[in-house]
């Protein structure tokens, strides 16, 4: 979908051009560009005016932020005094404008945010269309009603697209067995680790014997206990994704290798408890160096090797360290 700062430019050169056209047309139908100096006078004027209004506008709406909103009562009121100066009898298409600003609010801005245009709007409107109290008190709740209608709805639509795309986005960043994070975020986490942090790949012991002797839902169901004792048994910083089948990657922001390893063994008498008789092995390494989950992996399938149920740590900035000879994907 289009972002908010983009609709801003697109409603604010849309409102712009549709102004310009009322103006040339209103100014070349009342007759006031009867002679070439007037001409070249009038679209200097309103180039000049259209370019200032418009770089206000591009300038301020580019964070899509609901400050720039306050500008287009600015805006209008900016070029209707030059299309009052150009051509007076355009004047008459001053609702039709402020309507299209309203409609540019509700498809640039959060819903409620008309409210903050209404009252800058209103006397404008009333000042440049000289309308008399007496005709007003009719016309204002009229008025008003419109204004709101065209930049509610919109902005509204939009906020339910915005929602929904974000839900969407979300979904696609999840597992949906566990709530956890897949491995769509994983290369952005990885990316900002450092040799201050620690990964630990986890993975479940005869987990297939277990799906065979108890079934699938009950292996599920495992899966989702596991997922929420990591959850529960990590610090708030740490990051828990779901790596594959029965493979979870812990990232440990600040962990030493010690403190890592450590906390990994807790995990694992944790699960002990949680689930008598179910175990997992683990790989825990620093993450200074080039590849940490293949770092990890490689000491996951050593533990698997030495007889599961066990965490092997060791330094993965050291390359001679995290057994980088052993074939990789070993754990799974
Ligand atoms: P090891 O101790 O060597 O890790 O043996 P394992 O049986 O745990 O490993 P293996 O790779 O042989 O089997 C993994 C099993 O995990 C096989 C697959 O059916 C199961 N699995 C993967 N994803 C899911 C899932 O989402 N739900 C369930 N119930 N089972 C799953
Ligand atoms: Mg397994
Ligand atoms: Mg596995």
């Amino acid at each position: 979908m289009v972002p908010v700062a983009r609709w801003h430019v697109l409603g604010a050169r849309a409102f712009l051009g549709v102004t310009l056209v009322v103006l040339v047309a209103g100014a070349v139908s009342d007759g006031r560009l009867d002679t070439a100096p007037r001409v070249v006078l009038a679209v200097l004027a309103v180039a000049a005016a259209t370019f200032a209004v418009w770089a206000l506008l591009r300038g301020l709406g580019r964070d899509g932020s609901e400050r720039s909103v306050m500008l287009w009562p600015v805006a209008v009121v900016a070029l209707m005094t030059v299309l009052n100066v150009v051509s007076p009898l355009t004047a008459h298409e001053l609702p039709g404008l402020f309507t299209l600003a309203f409609l540019f609010v509700g498809l640039t801005q959060r819903p409620g945010t008309v409210w903050w245009c209404l009252l800058p709007a209103l006397p404008p409107y009333l000042w440049i269309l000289q309308i008399s109290v007496d005709v007003s008190l009719v016309r204002i709740p009229v008025i008003l009603a419109i204004w709101v209608l065209v930049a509610e709805v919109p902005a509204r639509l939009l906020d339910m697209v915005r929602a929904q795309s974000e839900a969407l986005s979300q979904l696609a960043r999840t597992d949906p067995l566990t709530g956890l994070a897949n491995r769509s975020r994983l290369d952005a986490t990885l990316a900002a680790l450092g040799p201050g942090d620690a990964v630990a790949l986890l993975d479940l012991d005869h987990f297939k014997r277990f799906n065979d002797t108890h079934g699938h839902p009950a292996g599920d169901a495992l899966l989702r206990d596991f997922a929420a004792c990591l959850v529960t048994g990590t610090r708030r910083t740490d990051v828990v994704f779901r790596f594959g089948g029965e493979e979870f990657l812990l990232v440990l922001v600040g962990a030493s290798l010690p403190d890592a390893s450590a906390l990994v063994e807790e995990l694992a008498s944790r699960w002990r408890t949680a689930r008598a008789g179910e175990t997992f092995s683990a790989g825990v390494v620093s993450a200074g160096g080039p590849d940490p989950v293949g770092a990890a992996d490689a000491l996951l399938y050593r533990a698997k090797r030495e007889g599961r149920d066990r965490v092997v740590a060791e330094d993965g900035t050291d390359p001679g360290a995290a057994e980088a000879s052993l074939p990789q994907g070993a754990g799974s």
